[in-house]
């Protein structure tokens, strides 16, 4: 893929950077800033190519714009990734280098953490640019974006339930959730106190532990997770979860978690549709991250993070009924919301040319 090719198709901007003396590799892509500044992570990973990074960085960039503008947010949507293994060349002078290298945008672009960096580094970065989210709390960050996530995801599953059984209550509802981690635990502990039955499944044996003994909930060999007879299965492990080996598996009528690229591919959505089982879009019901380090760029206020973060219930109540009316998958619809959106405040933006444009608002004096 050529750089100009991607870029002619859709994306504002792609910058490379090279720093030799830190080794410093890395590629931001801004998608969008229709809404806002672009806000995404920076993924610091060993990418076998350059073409592998740019590839990733392009989709995840893209992700992004989806996200935030579906969550109601004034950003836009961009992404960076460091090239190269976070363990070995990880140093001040790399994250530093880096920071001066967004600073350079201006504002366009606004990192946060992902895959391969921490909050820490956040600190590091944040010594040379403003540009930058998820800080530690001392300077200002929102810490620990889980139980935010998590909170999120909570108020989605309500939405998913009025959707299905006309019912917001979760009591009695059993719950199967894959990956117990950060997110899991603290969505766990939301469905425990609801009165929600859950069945928790992870890899981690100790992750396990910790949900039984501090909640009393049921568990589930993570290889089978999936097929558990439930009302709700909640993938909050890694990506992937829904393609075509498991979804014949499927005995649950909601498929809803925090976990990132749920579906293998798009047509999954589709699918999930036609087997009359409600896909929740993952990146509406786990947009609680994003909400959270997005407020820090006003000046952190946790309950007030919490109270947009309730917003996802509205959202994806939304995104159902025009997947109903327009007899599309959940997926899709969730698109064409967030498209929407982007054409609807962007046309605010636009002047009126006498003569020429009936499009963009108009004064009236
Ligand atoms: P985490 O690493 O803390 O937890 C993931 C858990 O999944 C781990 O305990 C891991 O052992 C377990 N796991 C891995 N493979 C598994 C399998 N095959 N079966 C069962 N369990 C398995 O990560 P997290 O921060 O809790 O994030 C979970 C998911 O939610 C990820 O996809 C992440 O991208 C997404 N997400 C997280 C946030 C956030 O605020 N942390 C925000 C948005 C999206």
């Amino acid at each position: 893929m050529g750089v100009f090719d991607a870029l002619e198709r859709e994306f504002e901007q792609v910058v490379f950077f090279h720093d030799p003396a830190s080794t410093l590799r890395a590629i931001i892509a801004i998608h969008s800033t229709a809404l806002g500044p672009a806000l995404g992570g920076t993924r610091f990973y060993p990418y076998s190519s350059e073409r592998e990074a740019l590839q990733d960085v392009l989709r995840l960039a893209r992700g992004m714009t989806y996200k935030a503008a579906a969550a109601g947010l004034d950003l836009g949507g961009g992404k960076a990734v460091i090239v190269g293994d976070p363990k070995r060349i990880k140093s001040e002078e790399l994250l530093r280098a880096y920071g001066r290298f967004i600073d350079t945008l201006g504002g366009r672009y606004i990192t946060a953490e992902d895959v391969g960096t921490s909050g820490e580094d956040m600190d590091v970065i944040r010594r040379e640019t403003r540009s930058v989210t998820g800080v530690s709390p001392g300077m200002g960050g929102s810490g620990d974006p889980s139980p935010v996530t998590a909170y999120g995801v909570f108020k989605g599953l309500i939405a998913c339930a009025e959707e299905v059984w006309k019912d917001s209550s979760l009591v009695g509802r059993r719950v199967a959730v894959q990956g117990v981690g950060k997110v899991g635990y603290h969505l766990v502990k939301l469905l425990a106190e609801a009165g929600a039955t859950v069945v928790a499944s992870d890899v981690d044996v100790d992750a396990v532990a910790r949900v039984v003994r501090e909640f009393g909930v049921d568990t589930a060999n993570p290889d089978k997770v999936h097929a558990e007879e439930c009302d709700i299965f909640a993938p909050c492990a890694l990506g992937g979860a829904i393609r075509d080996d498991t979804i014949p598996s499927l005995k649950c009528r909601v498929v809803a978690g925090s976990a990132n690229n749920q579906l293998e591919s798009p047509e999954h959505g589709a699918v999930l549709r036609e087997a009359g089982i409600l896909y929740a879009p993952d990146y509406v019901i786990n947009a609680g991250g994003l909400i959270n380090v997005a407020d820090e760029l006003r000046g952190y206020d946790r309950d007030r993070a919490m109270g947009r973060v309730e917003a996802i219930y509205r959202t994806l109540r939304e995104v159902f009924s025009i997947s109903r009316q327009e007899d599309i998958s959940t997926n899709e619809a969730a698109d064409r919301f967030a498209l929407d959106r982007i054409e609807r405040i962007t046309r605010l933006r636009r002047y009126w040319v006498p003569g020429r444009s009936t499009a963009g608002p108009r004064a009236v004096w």
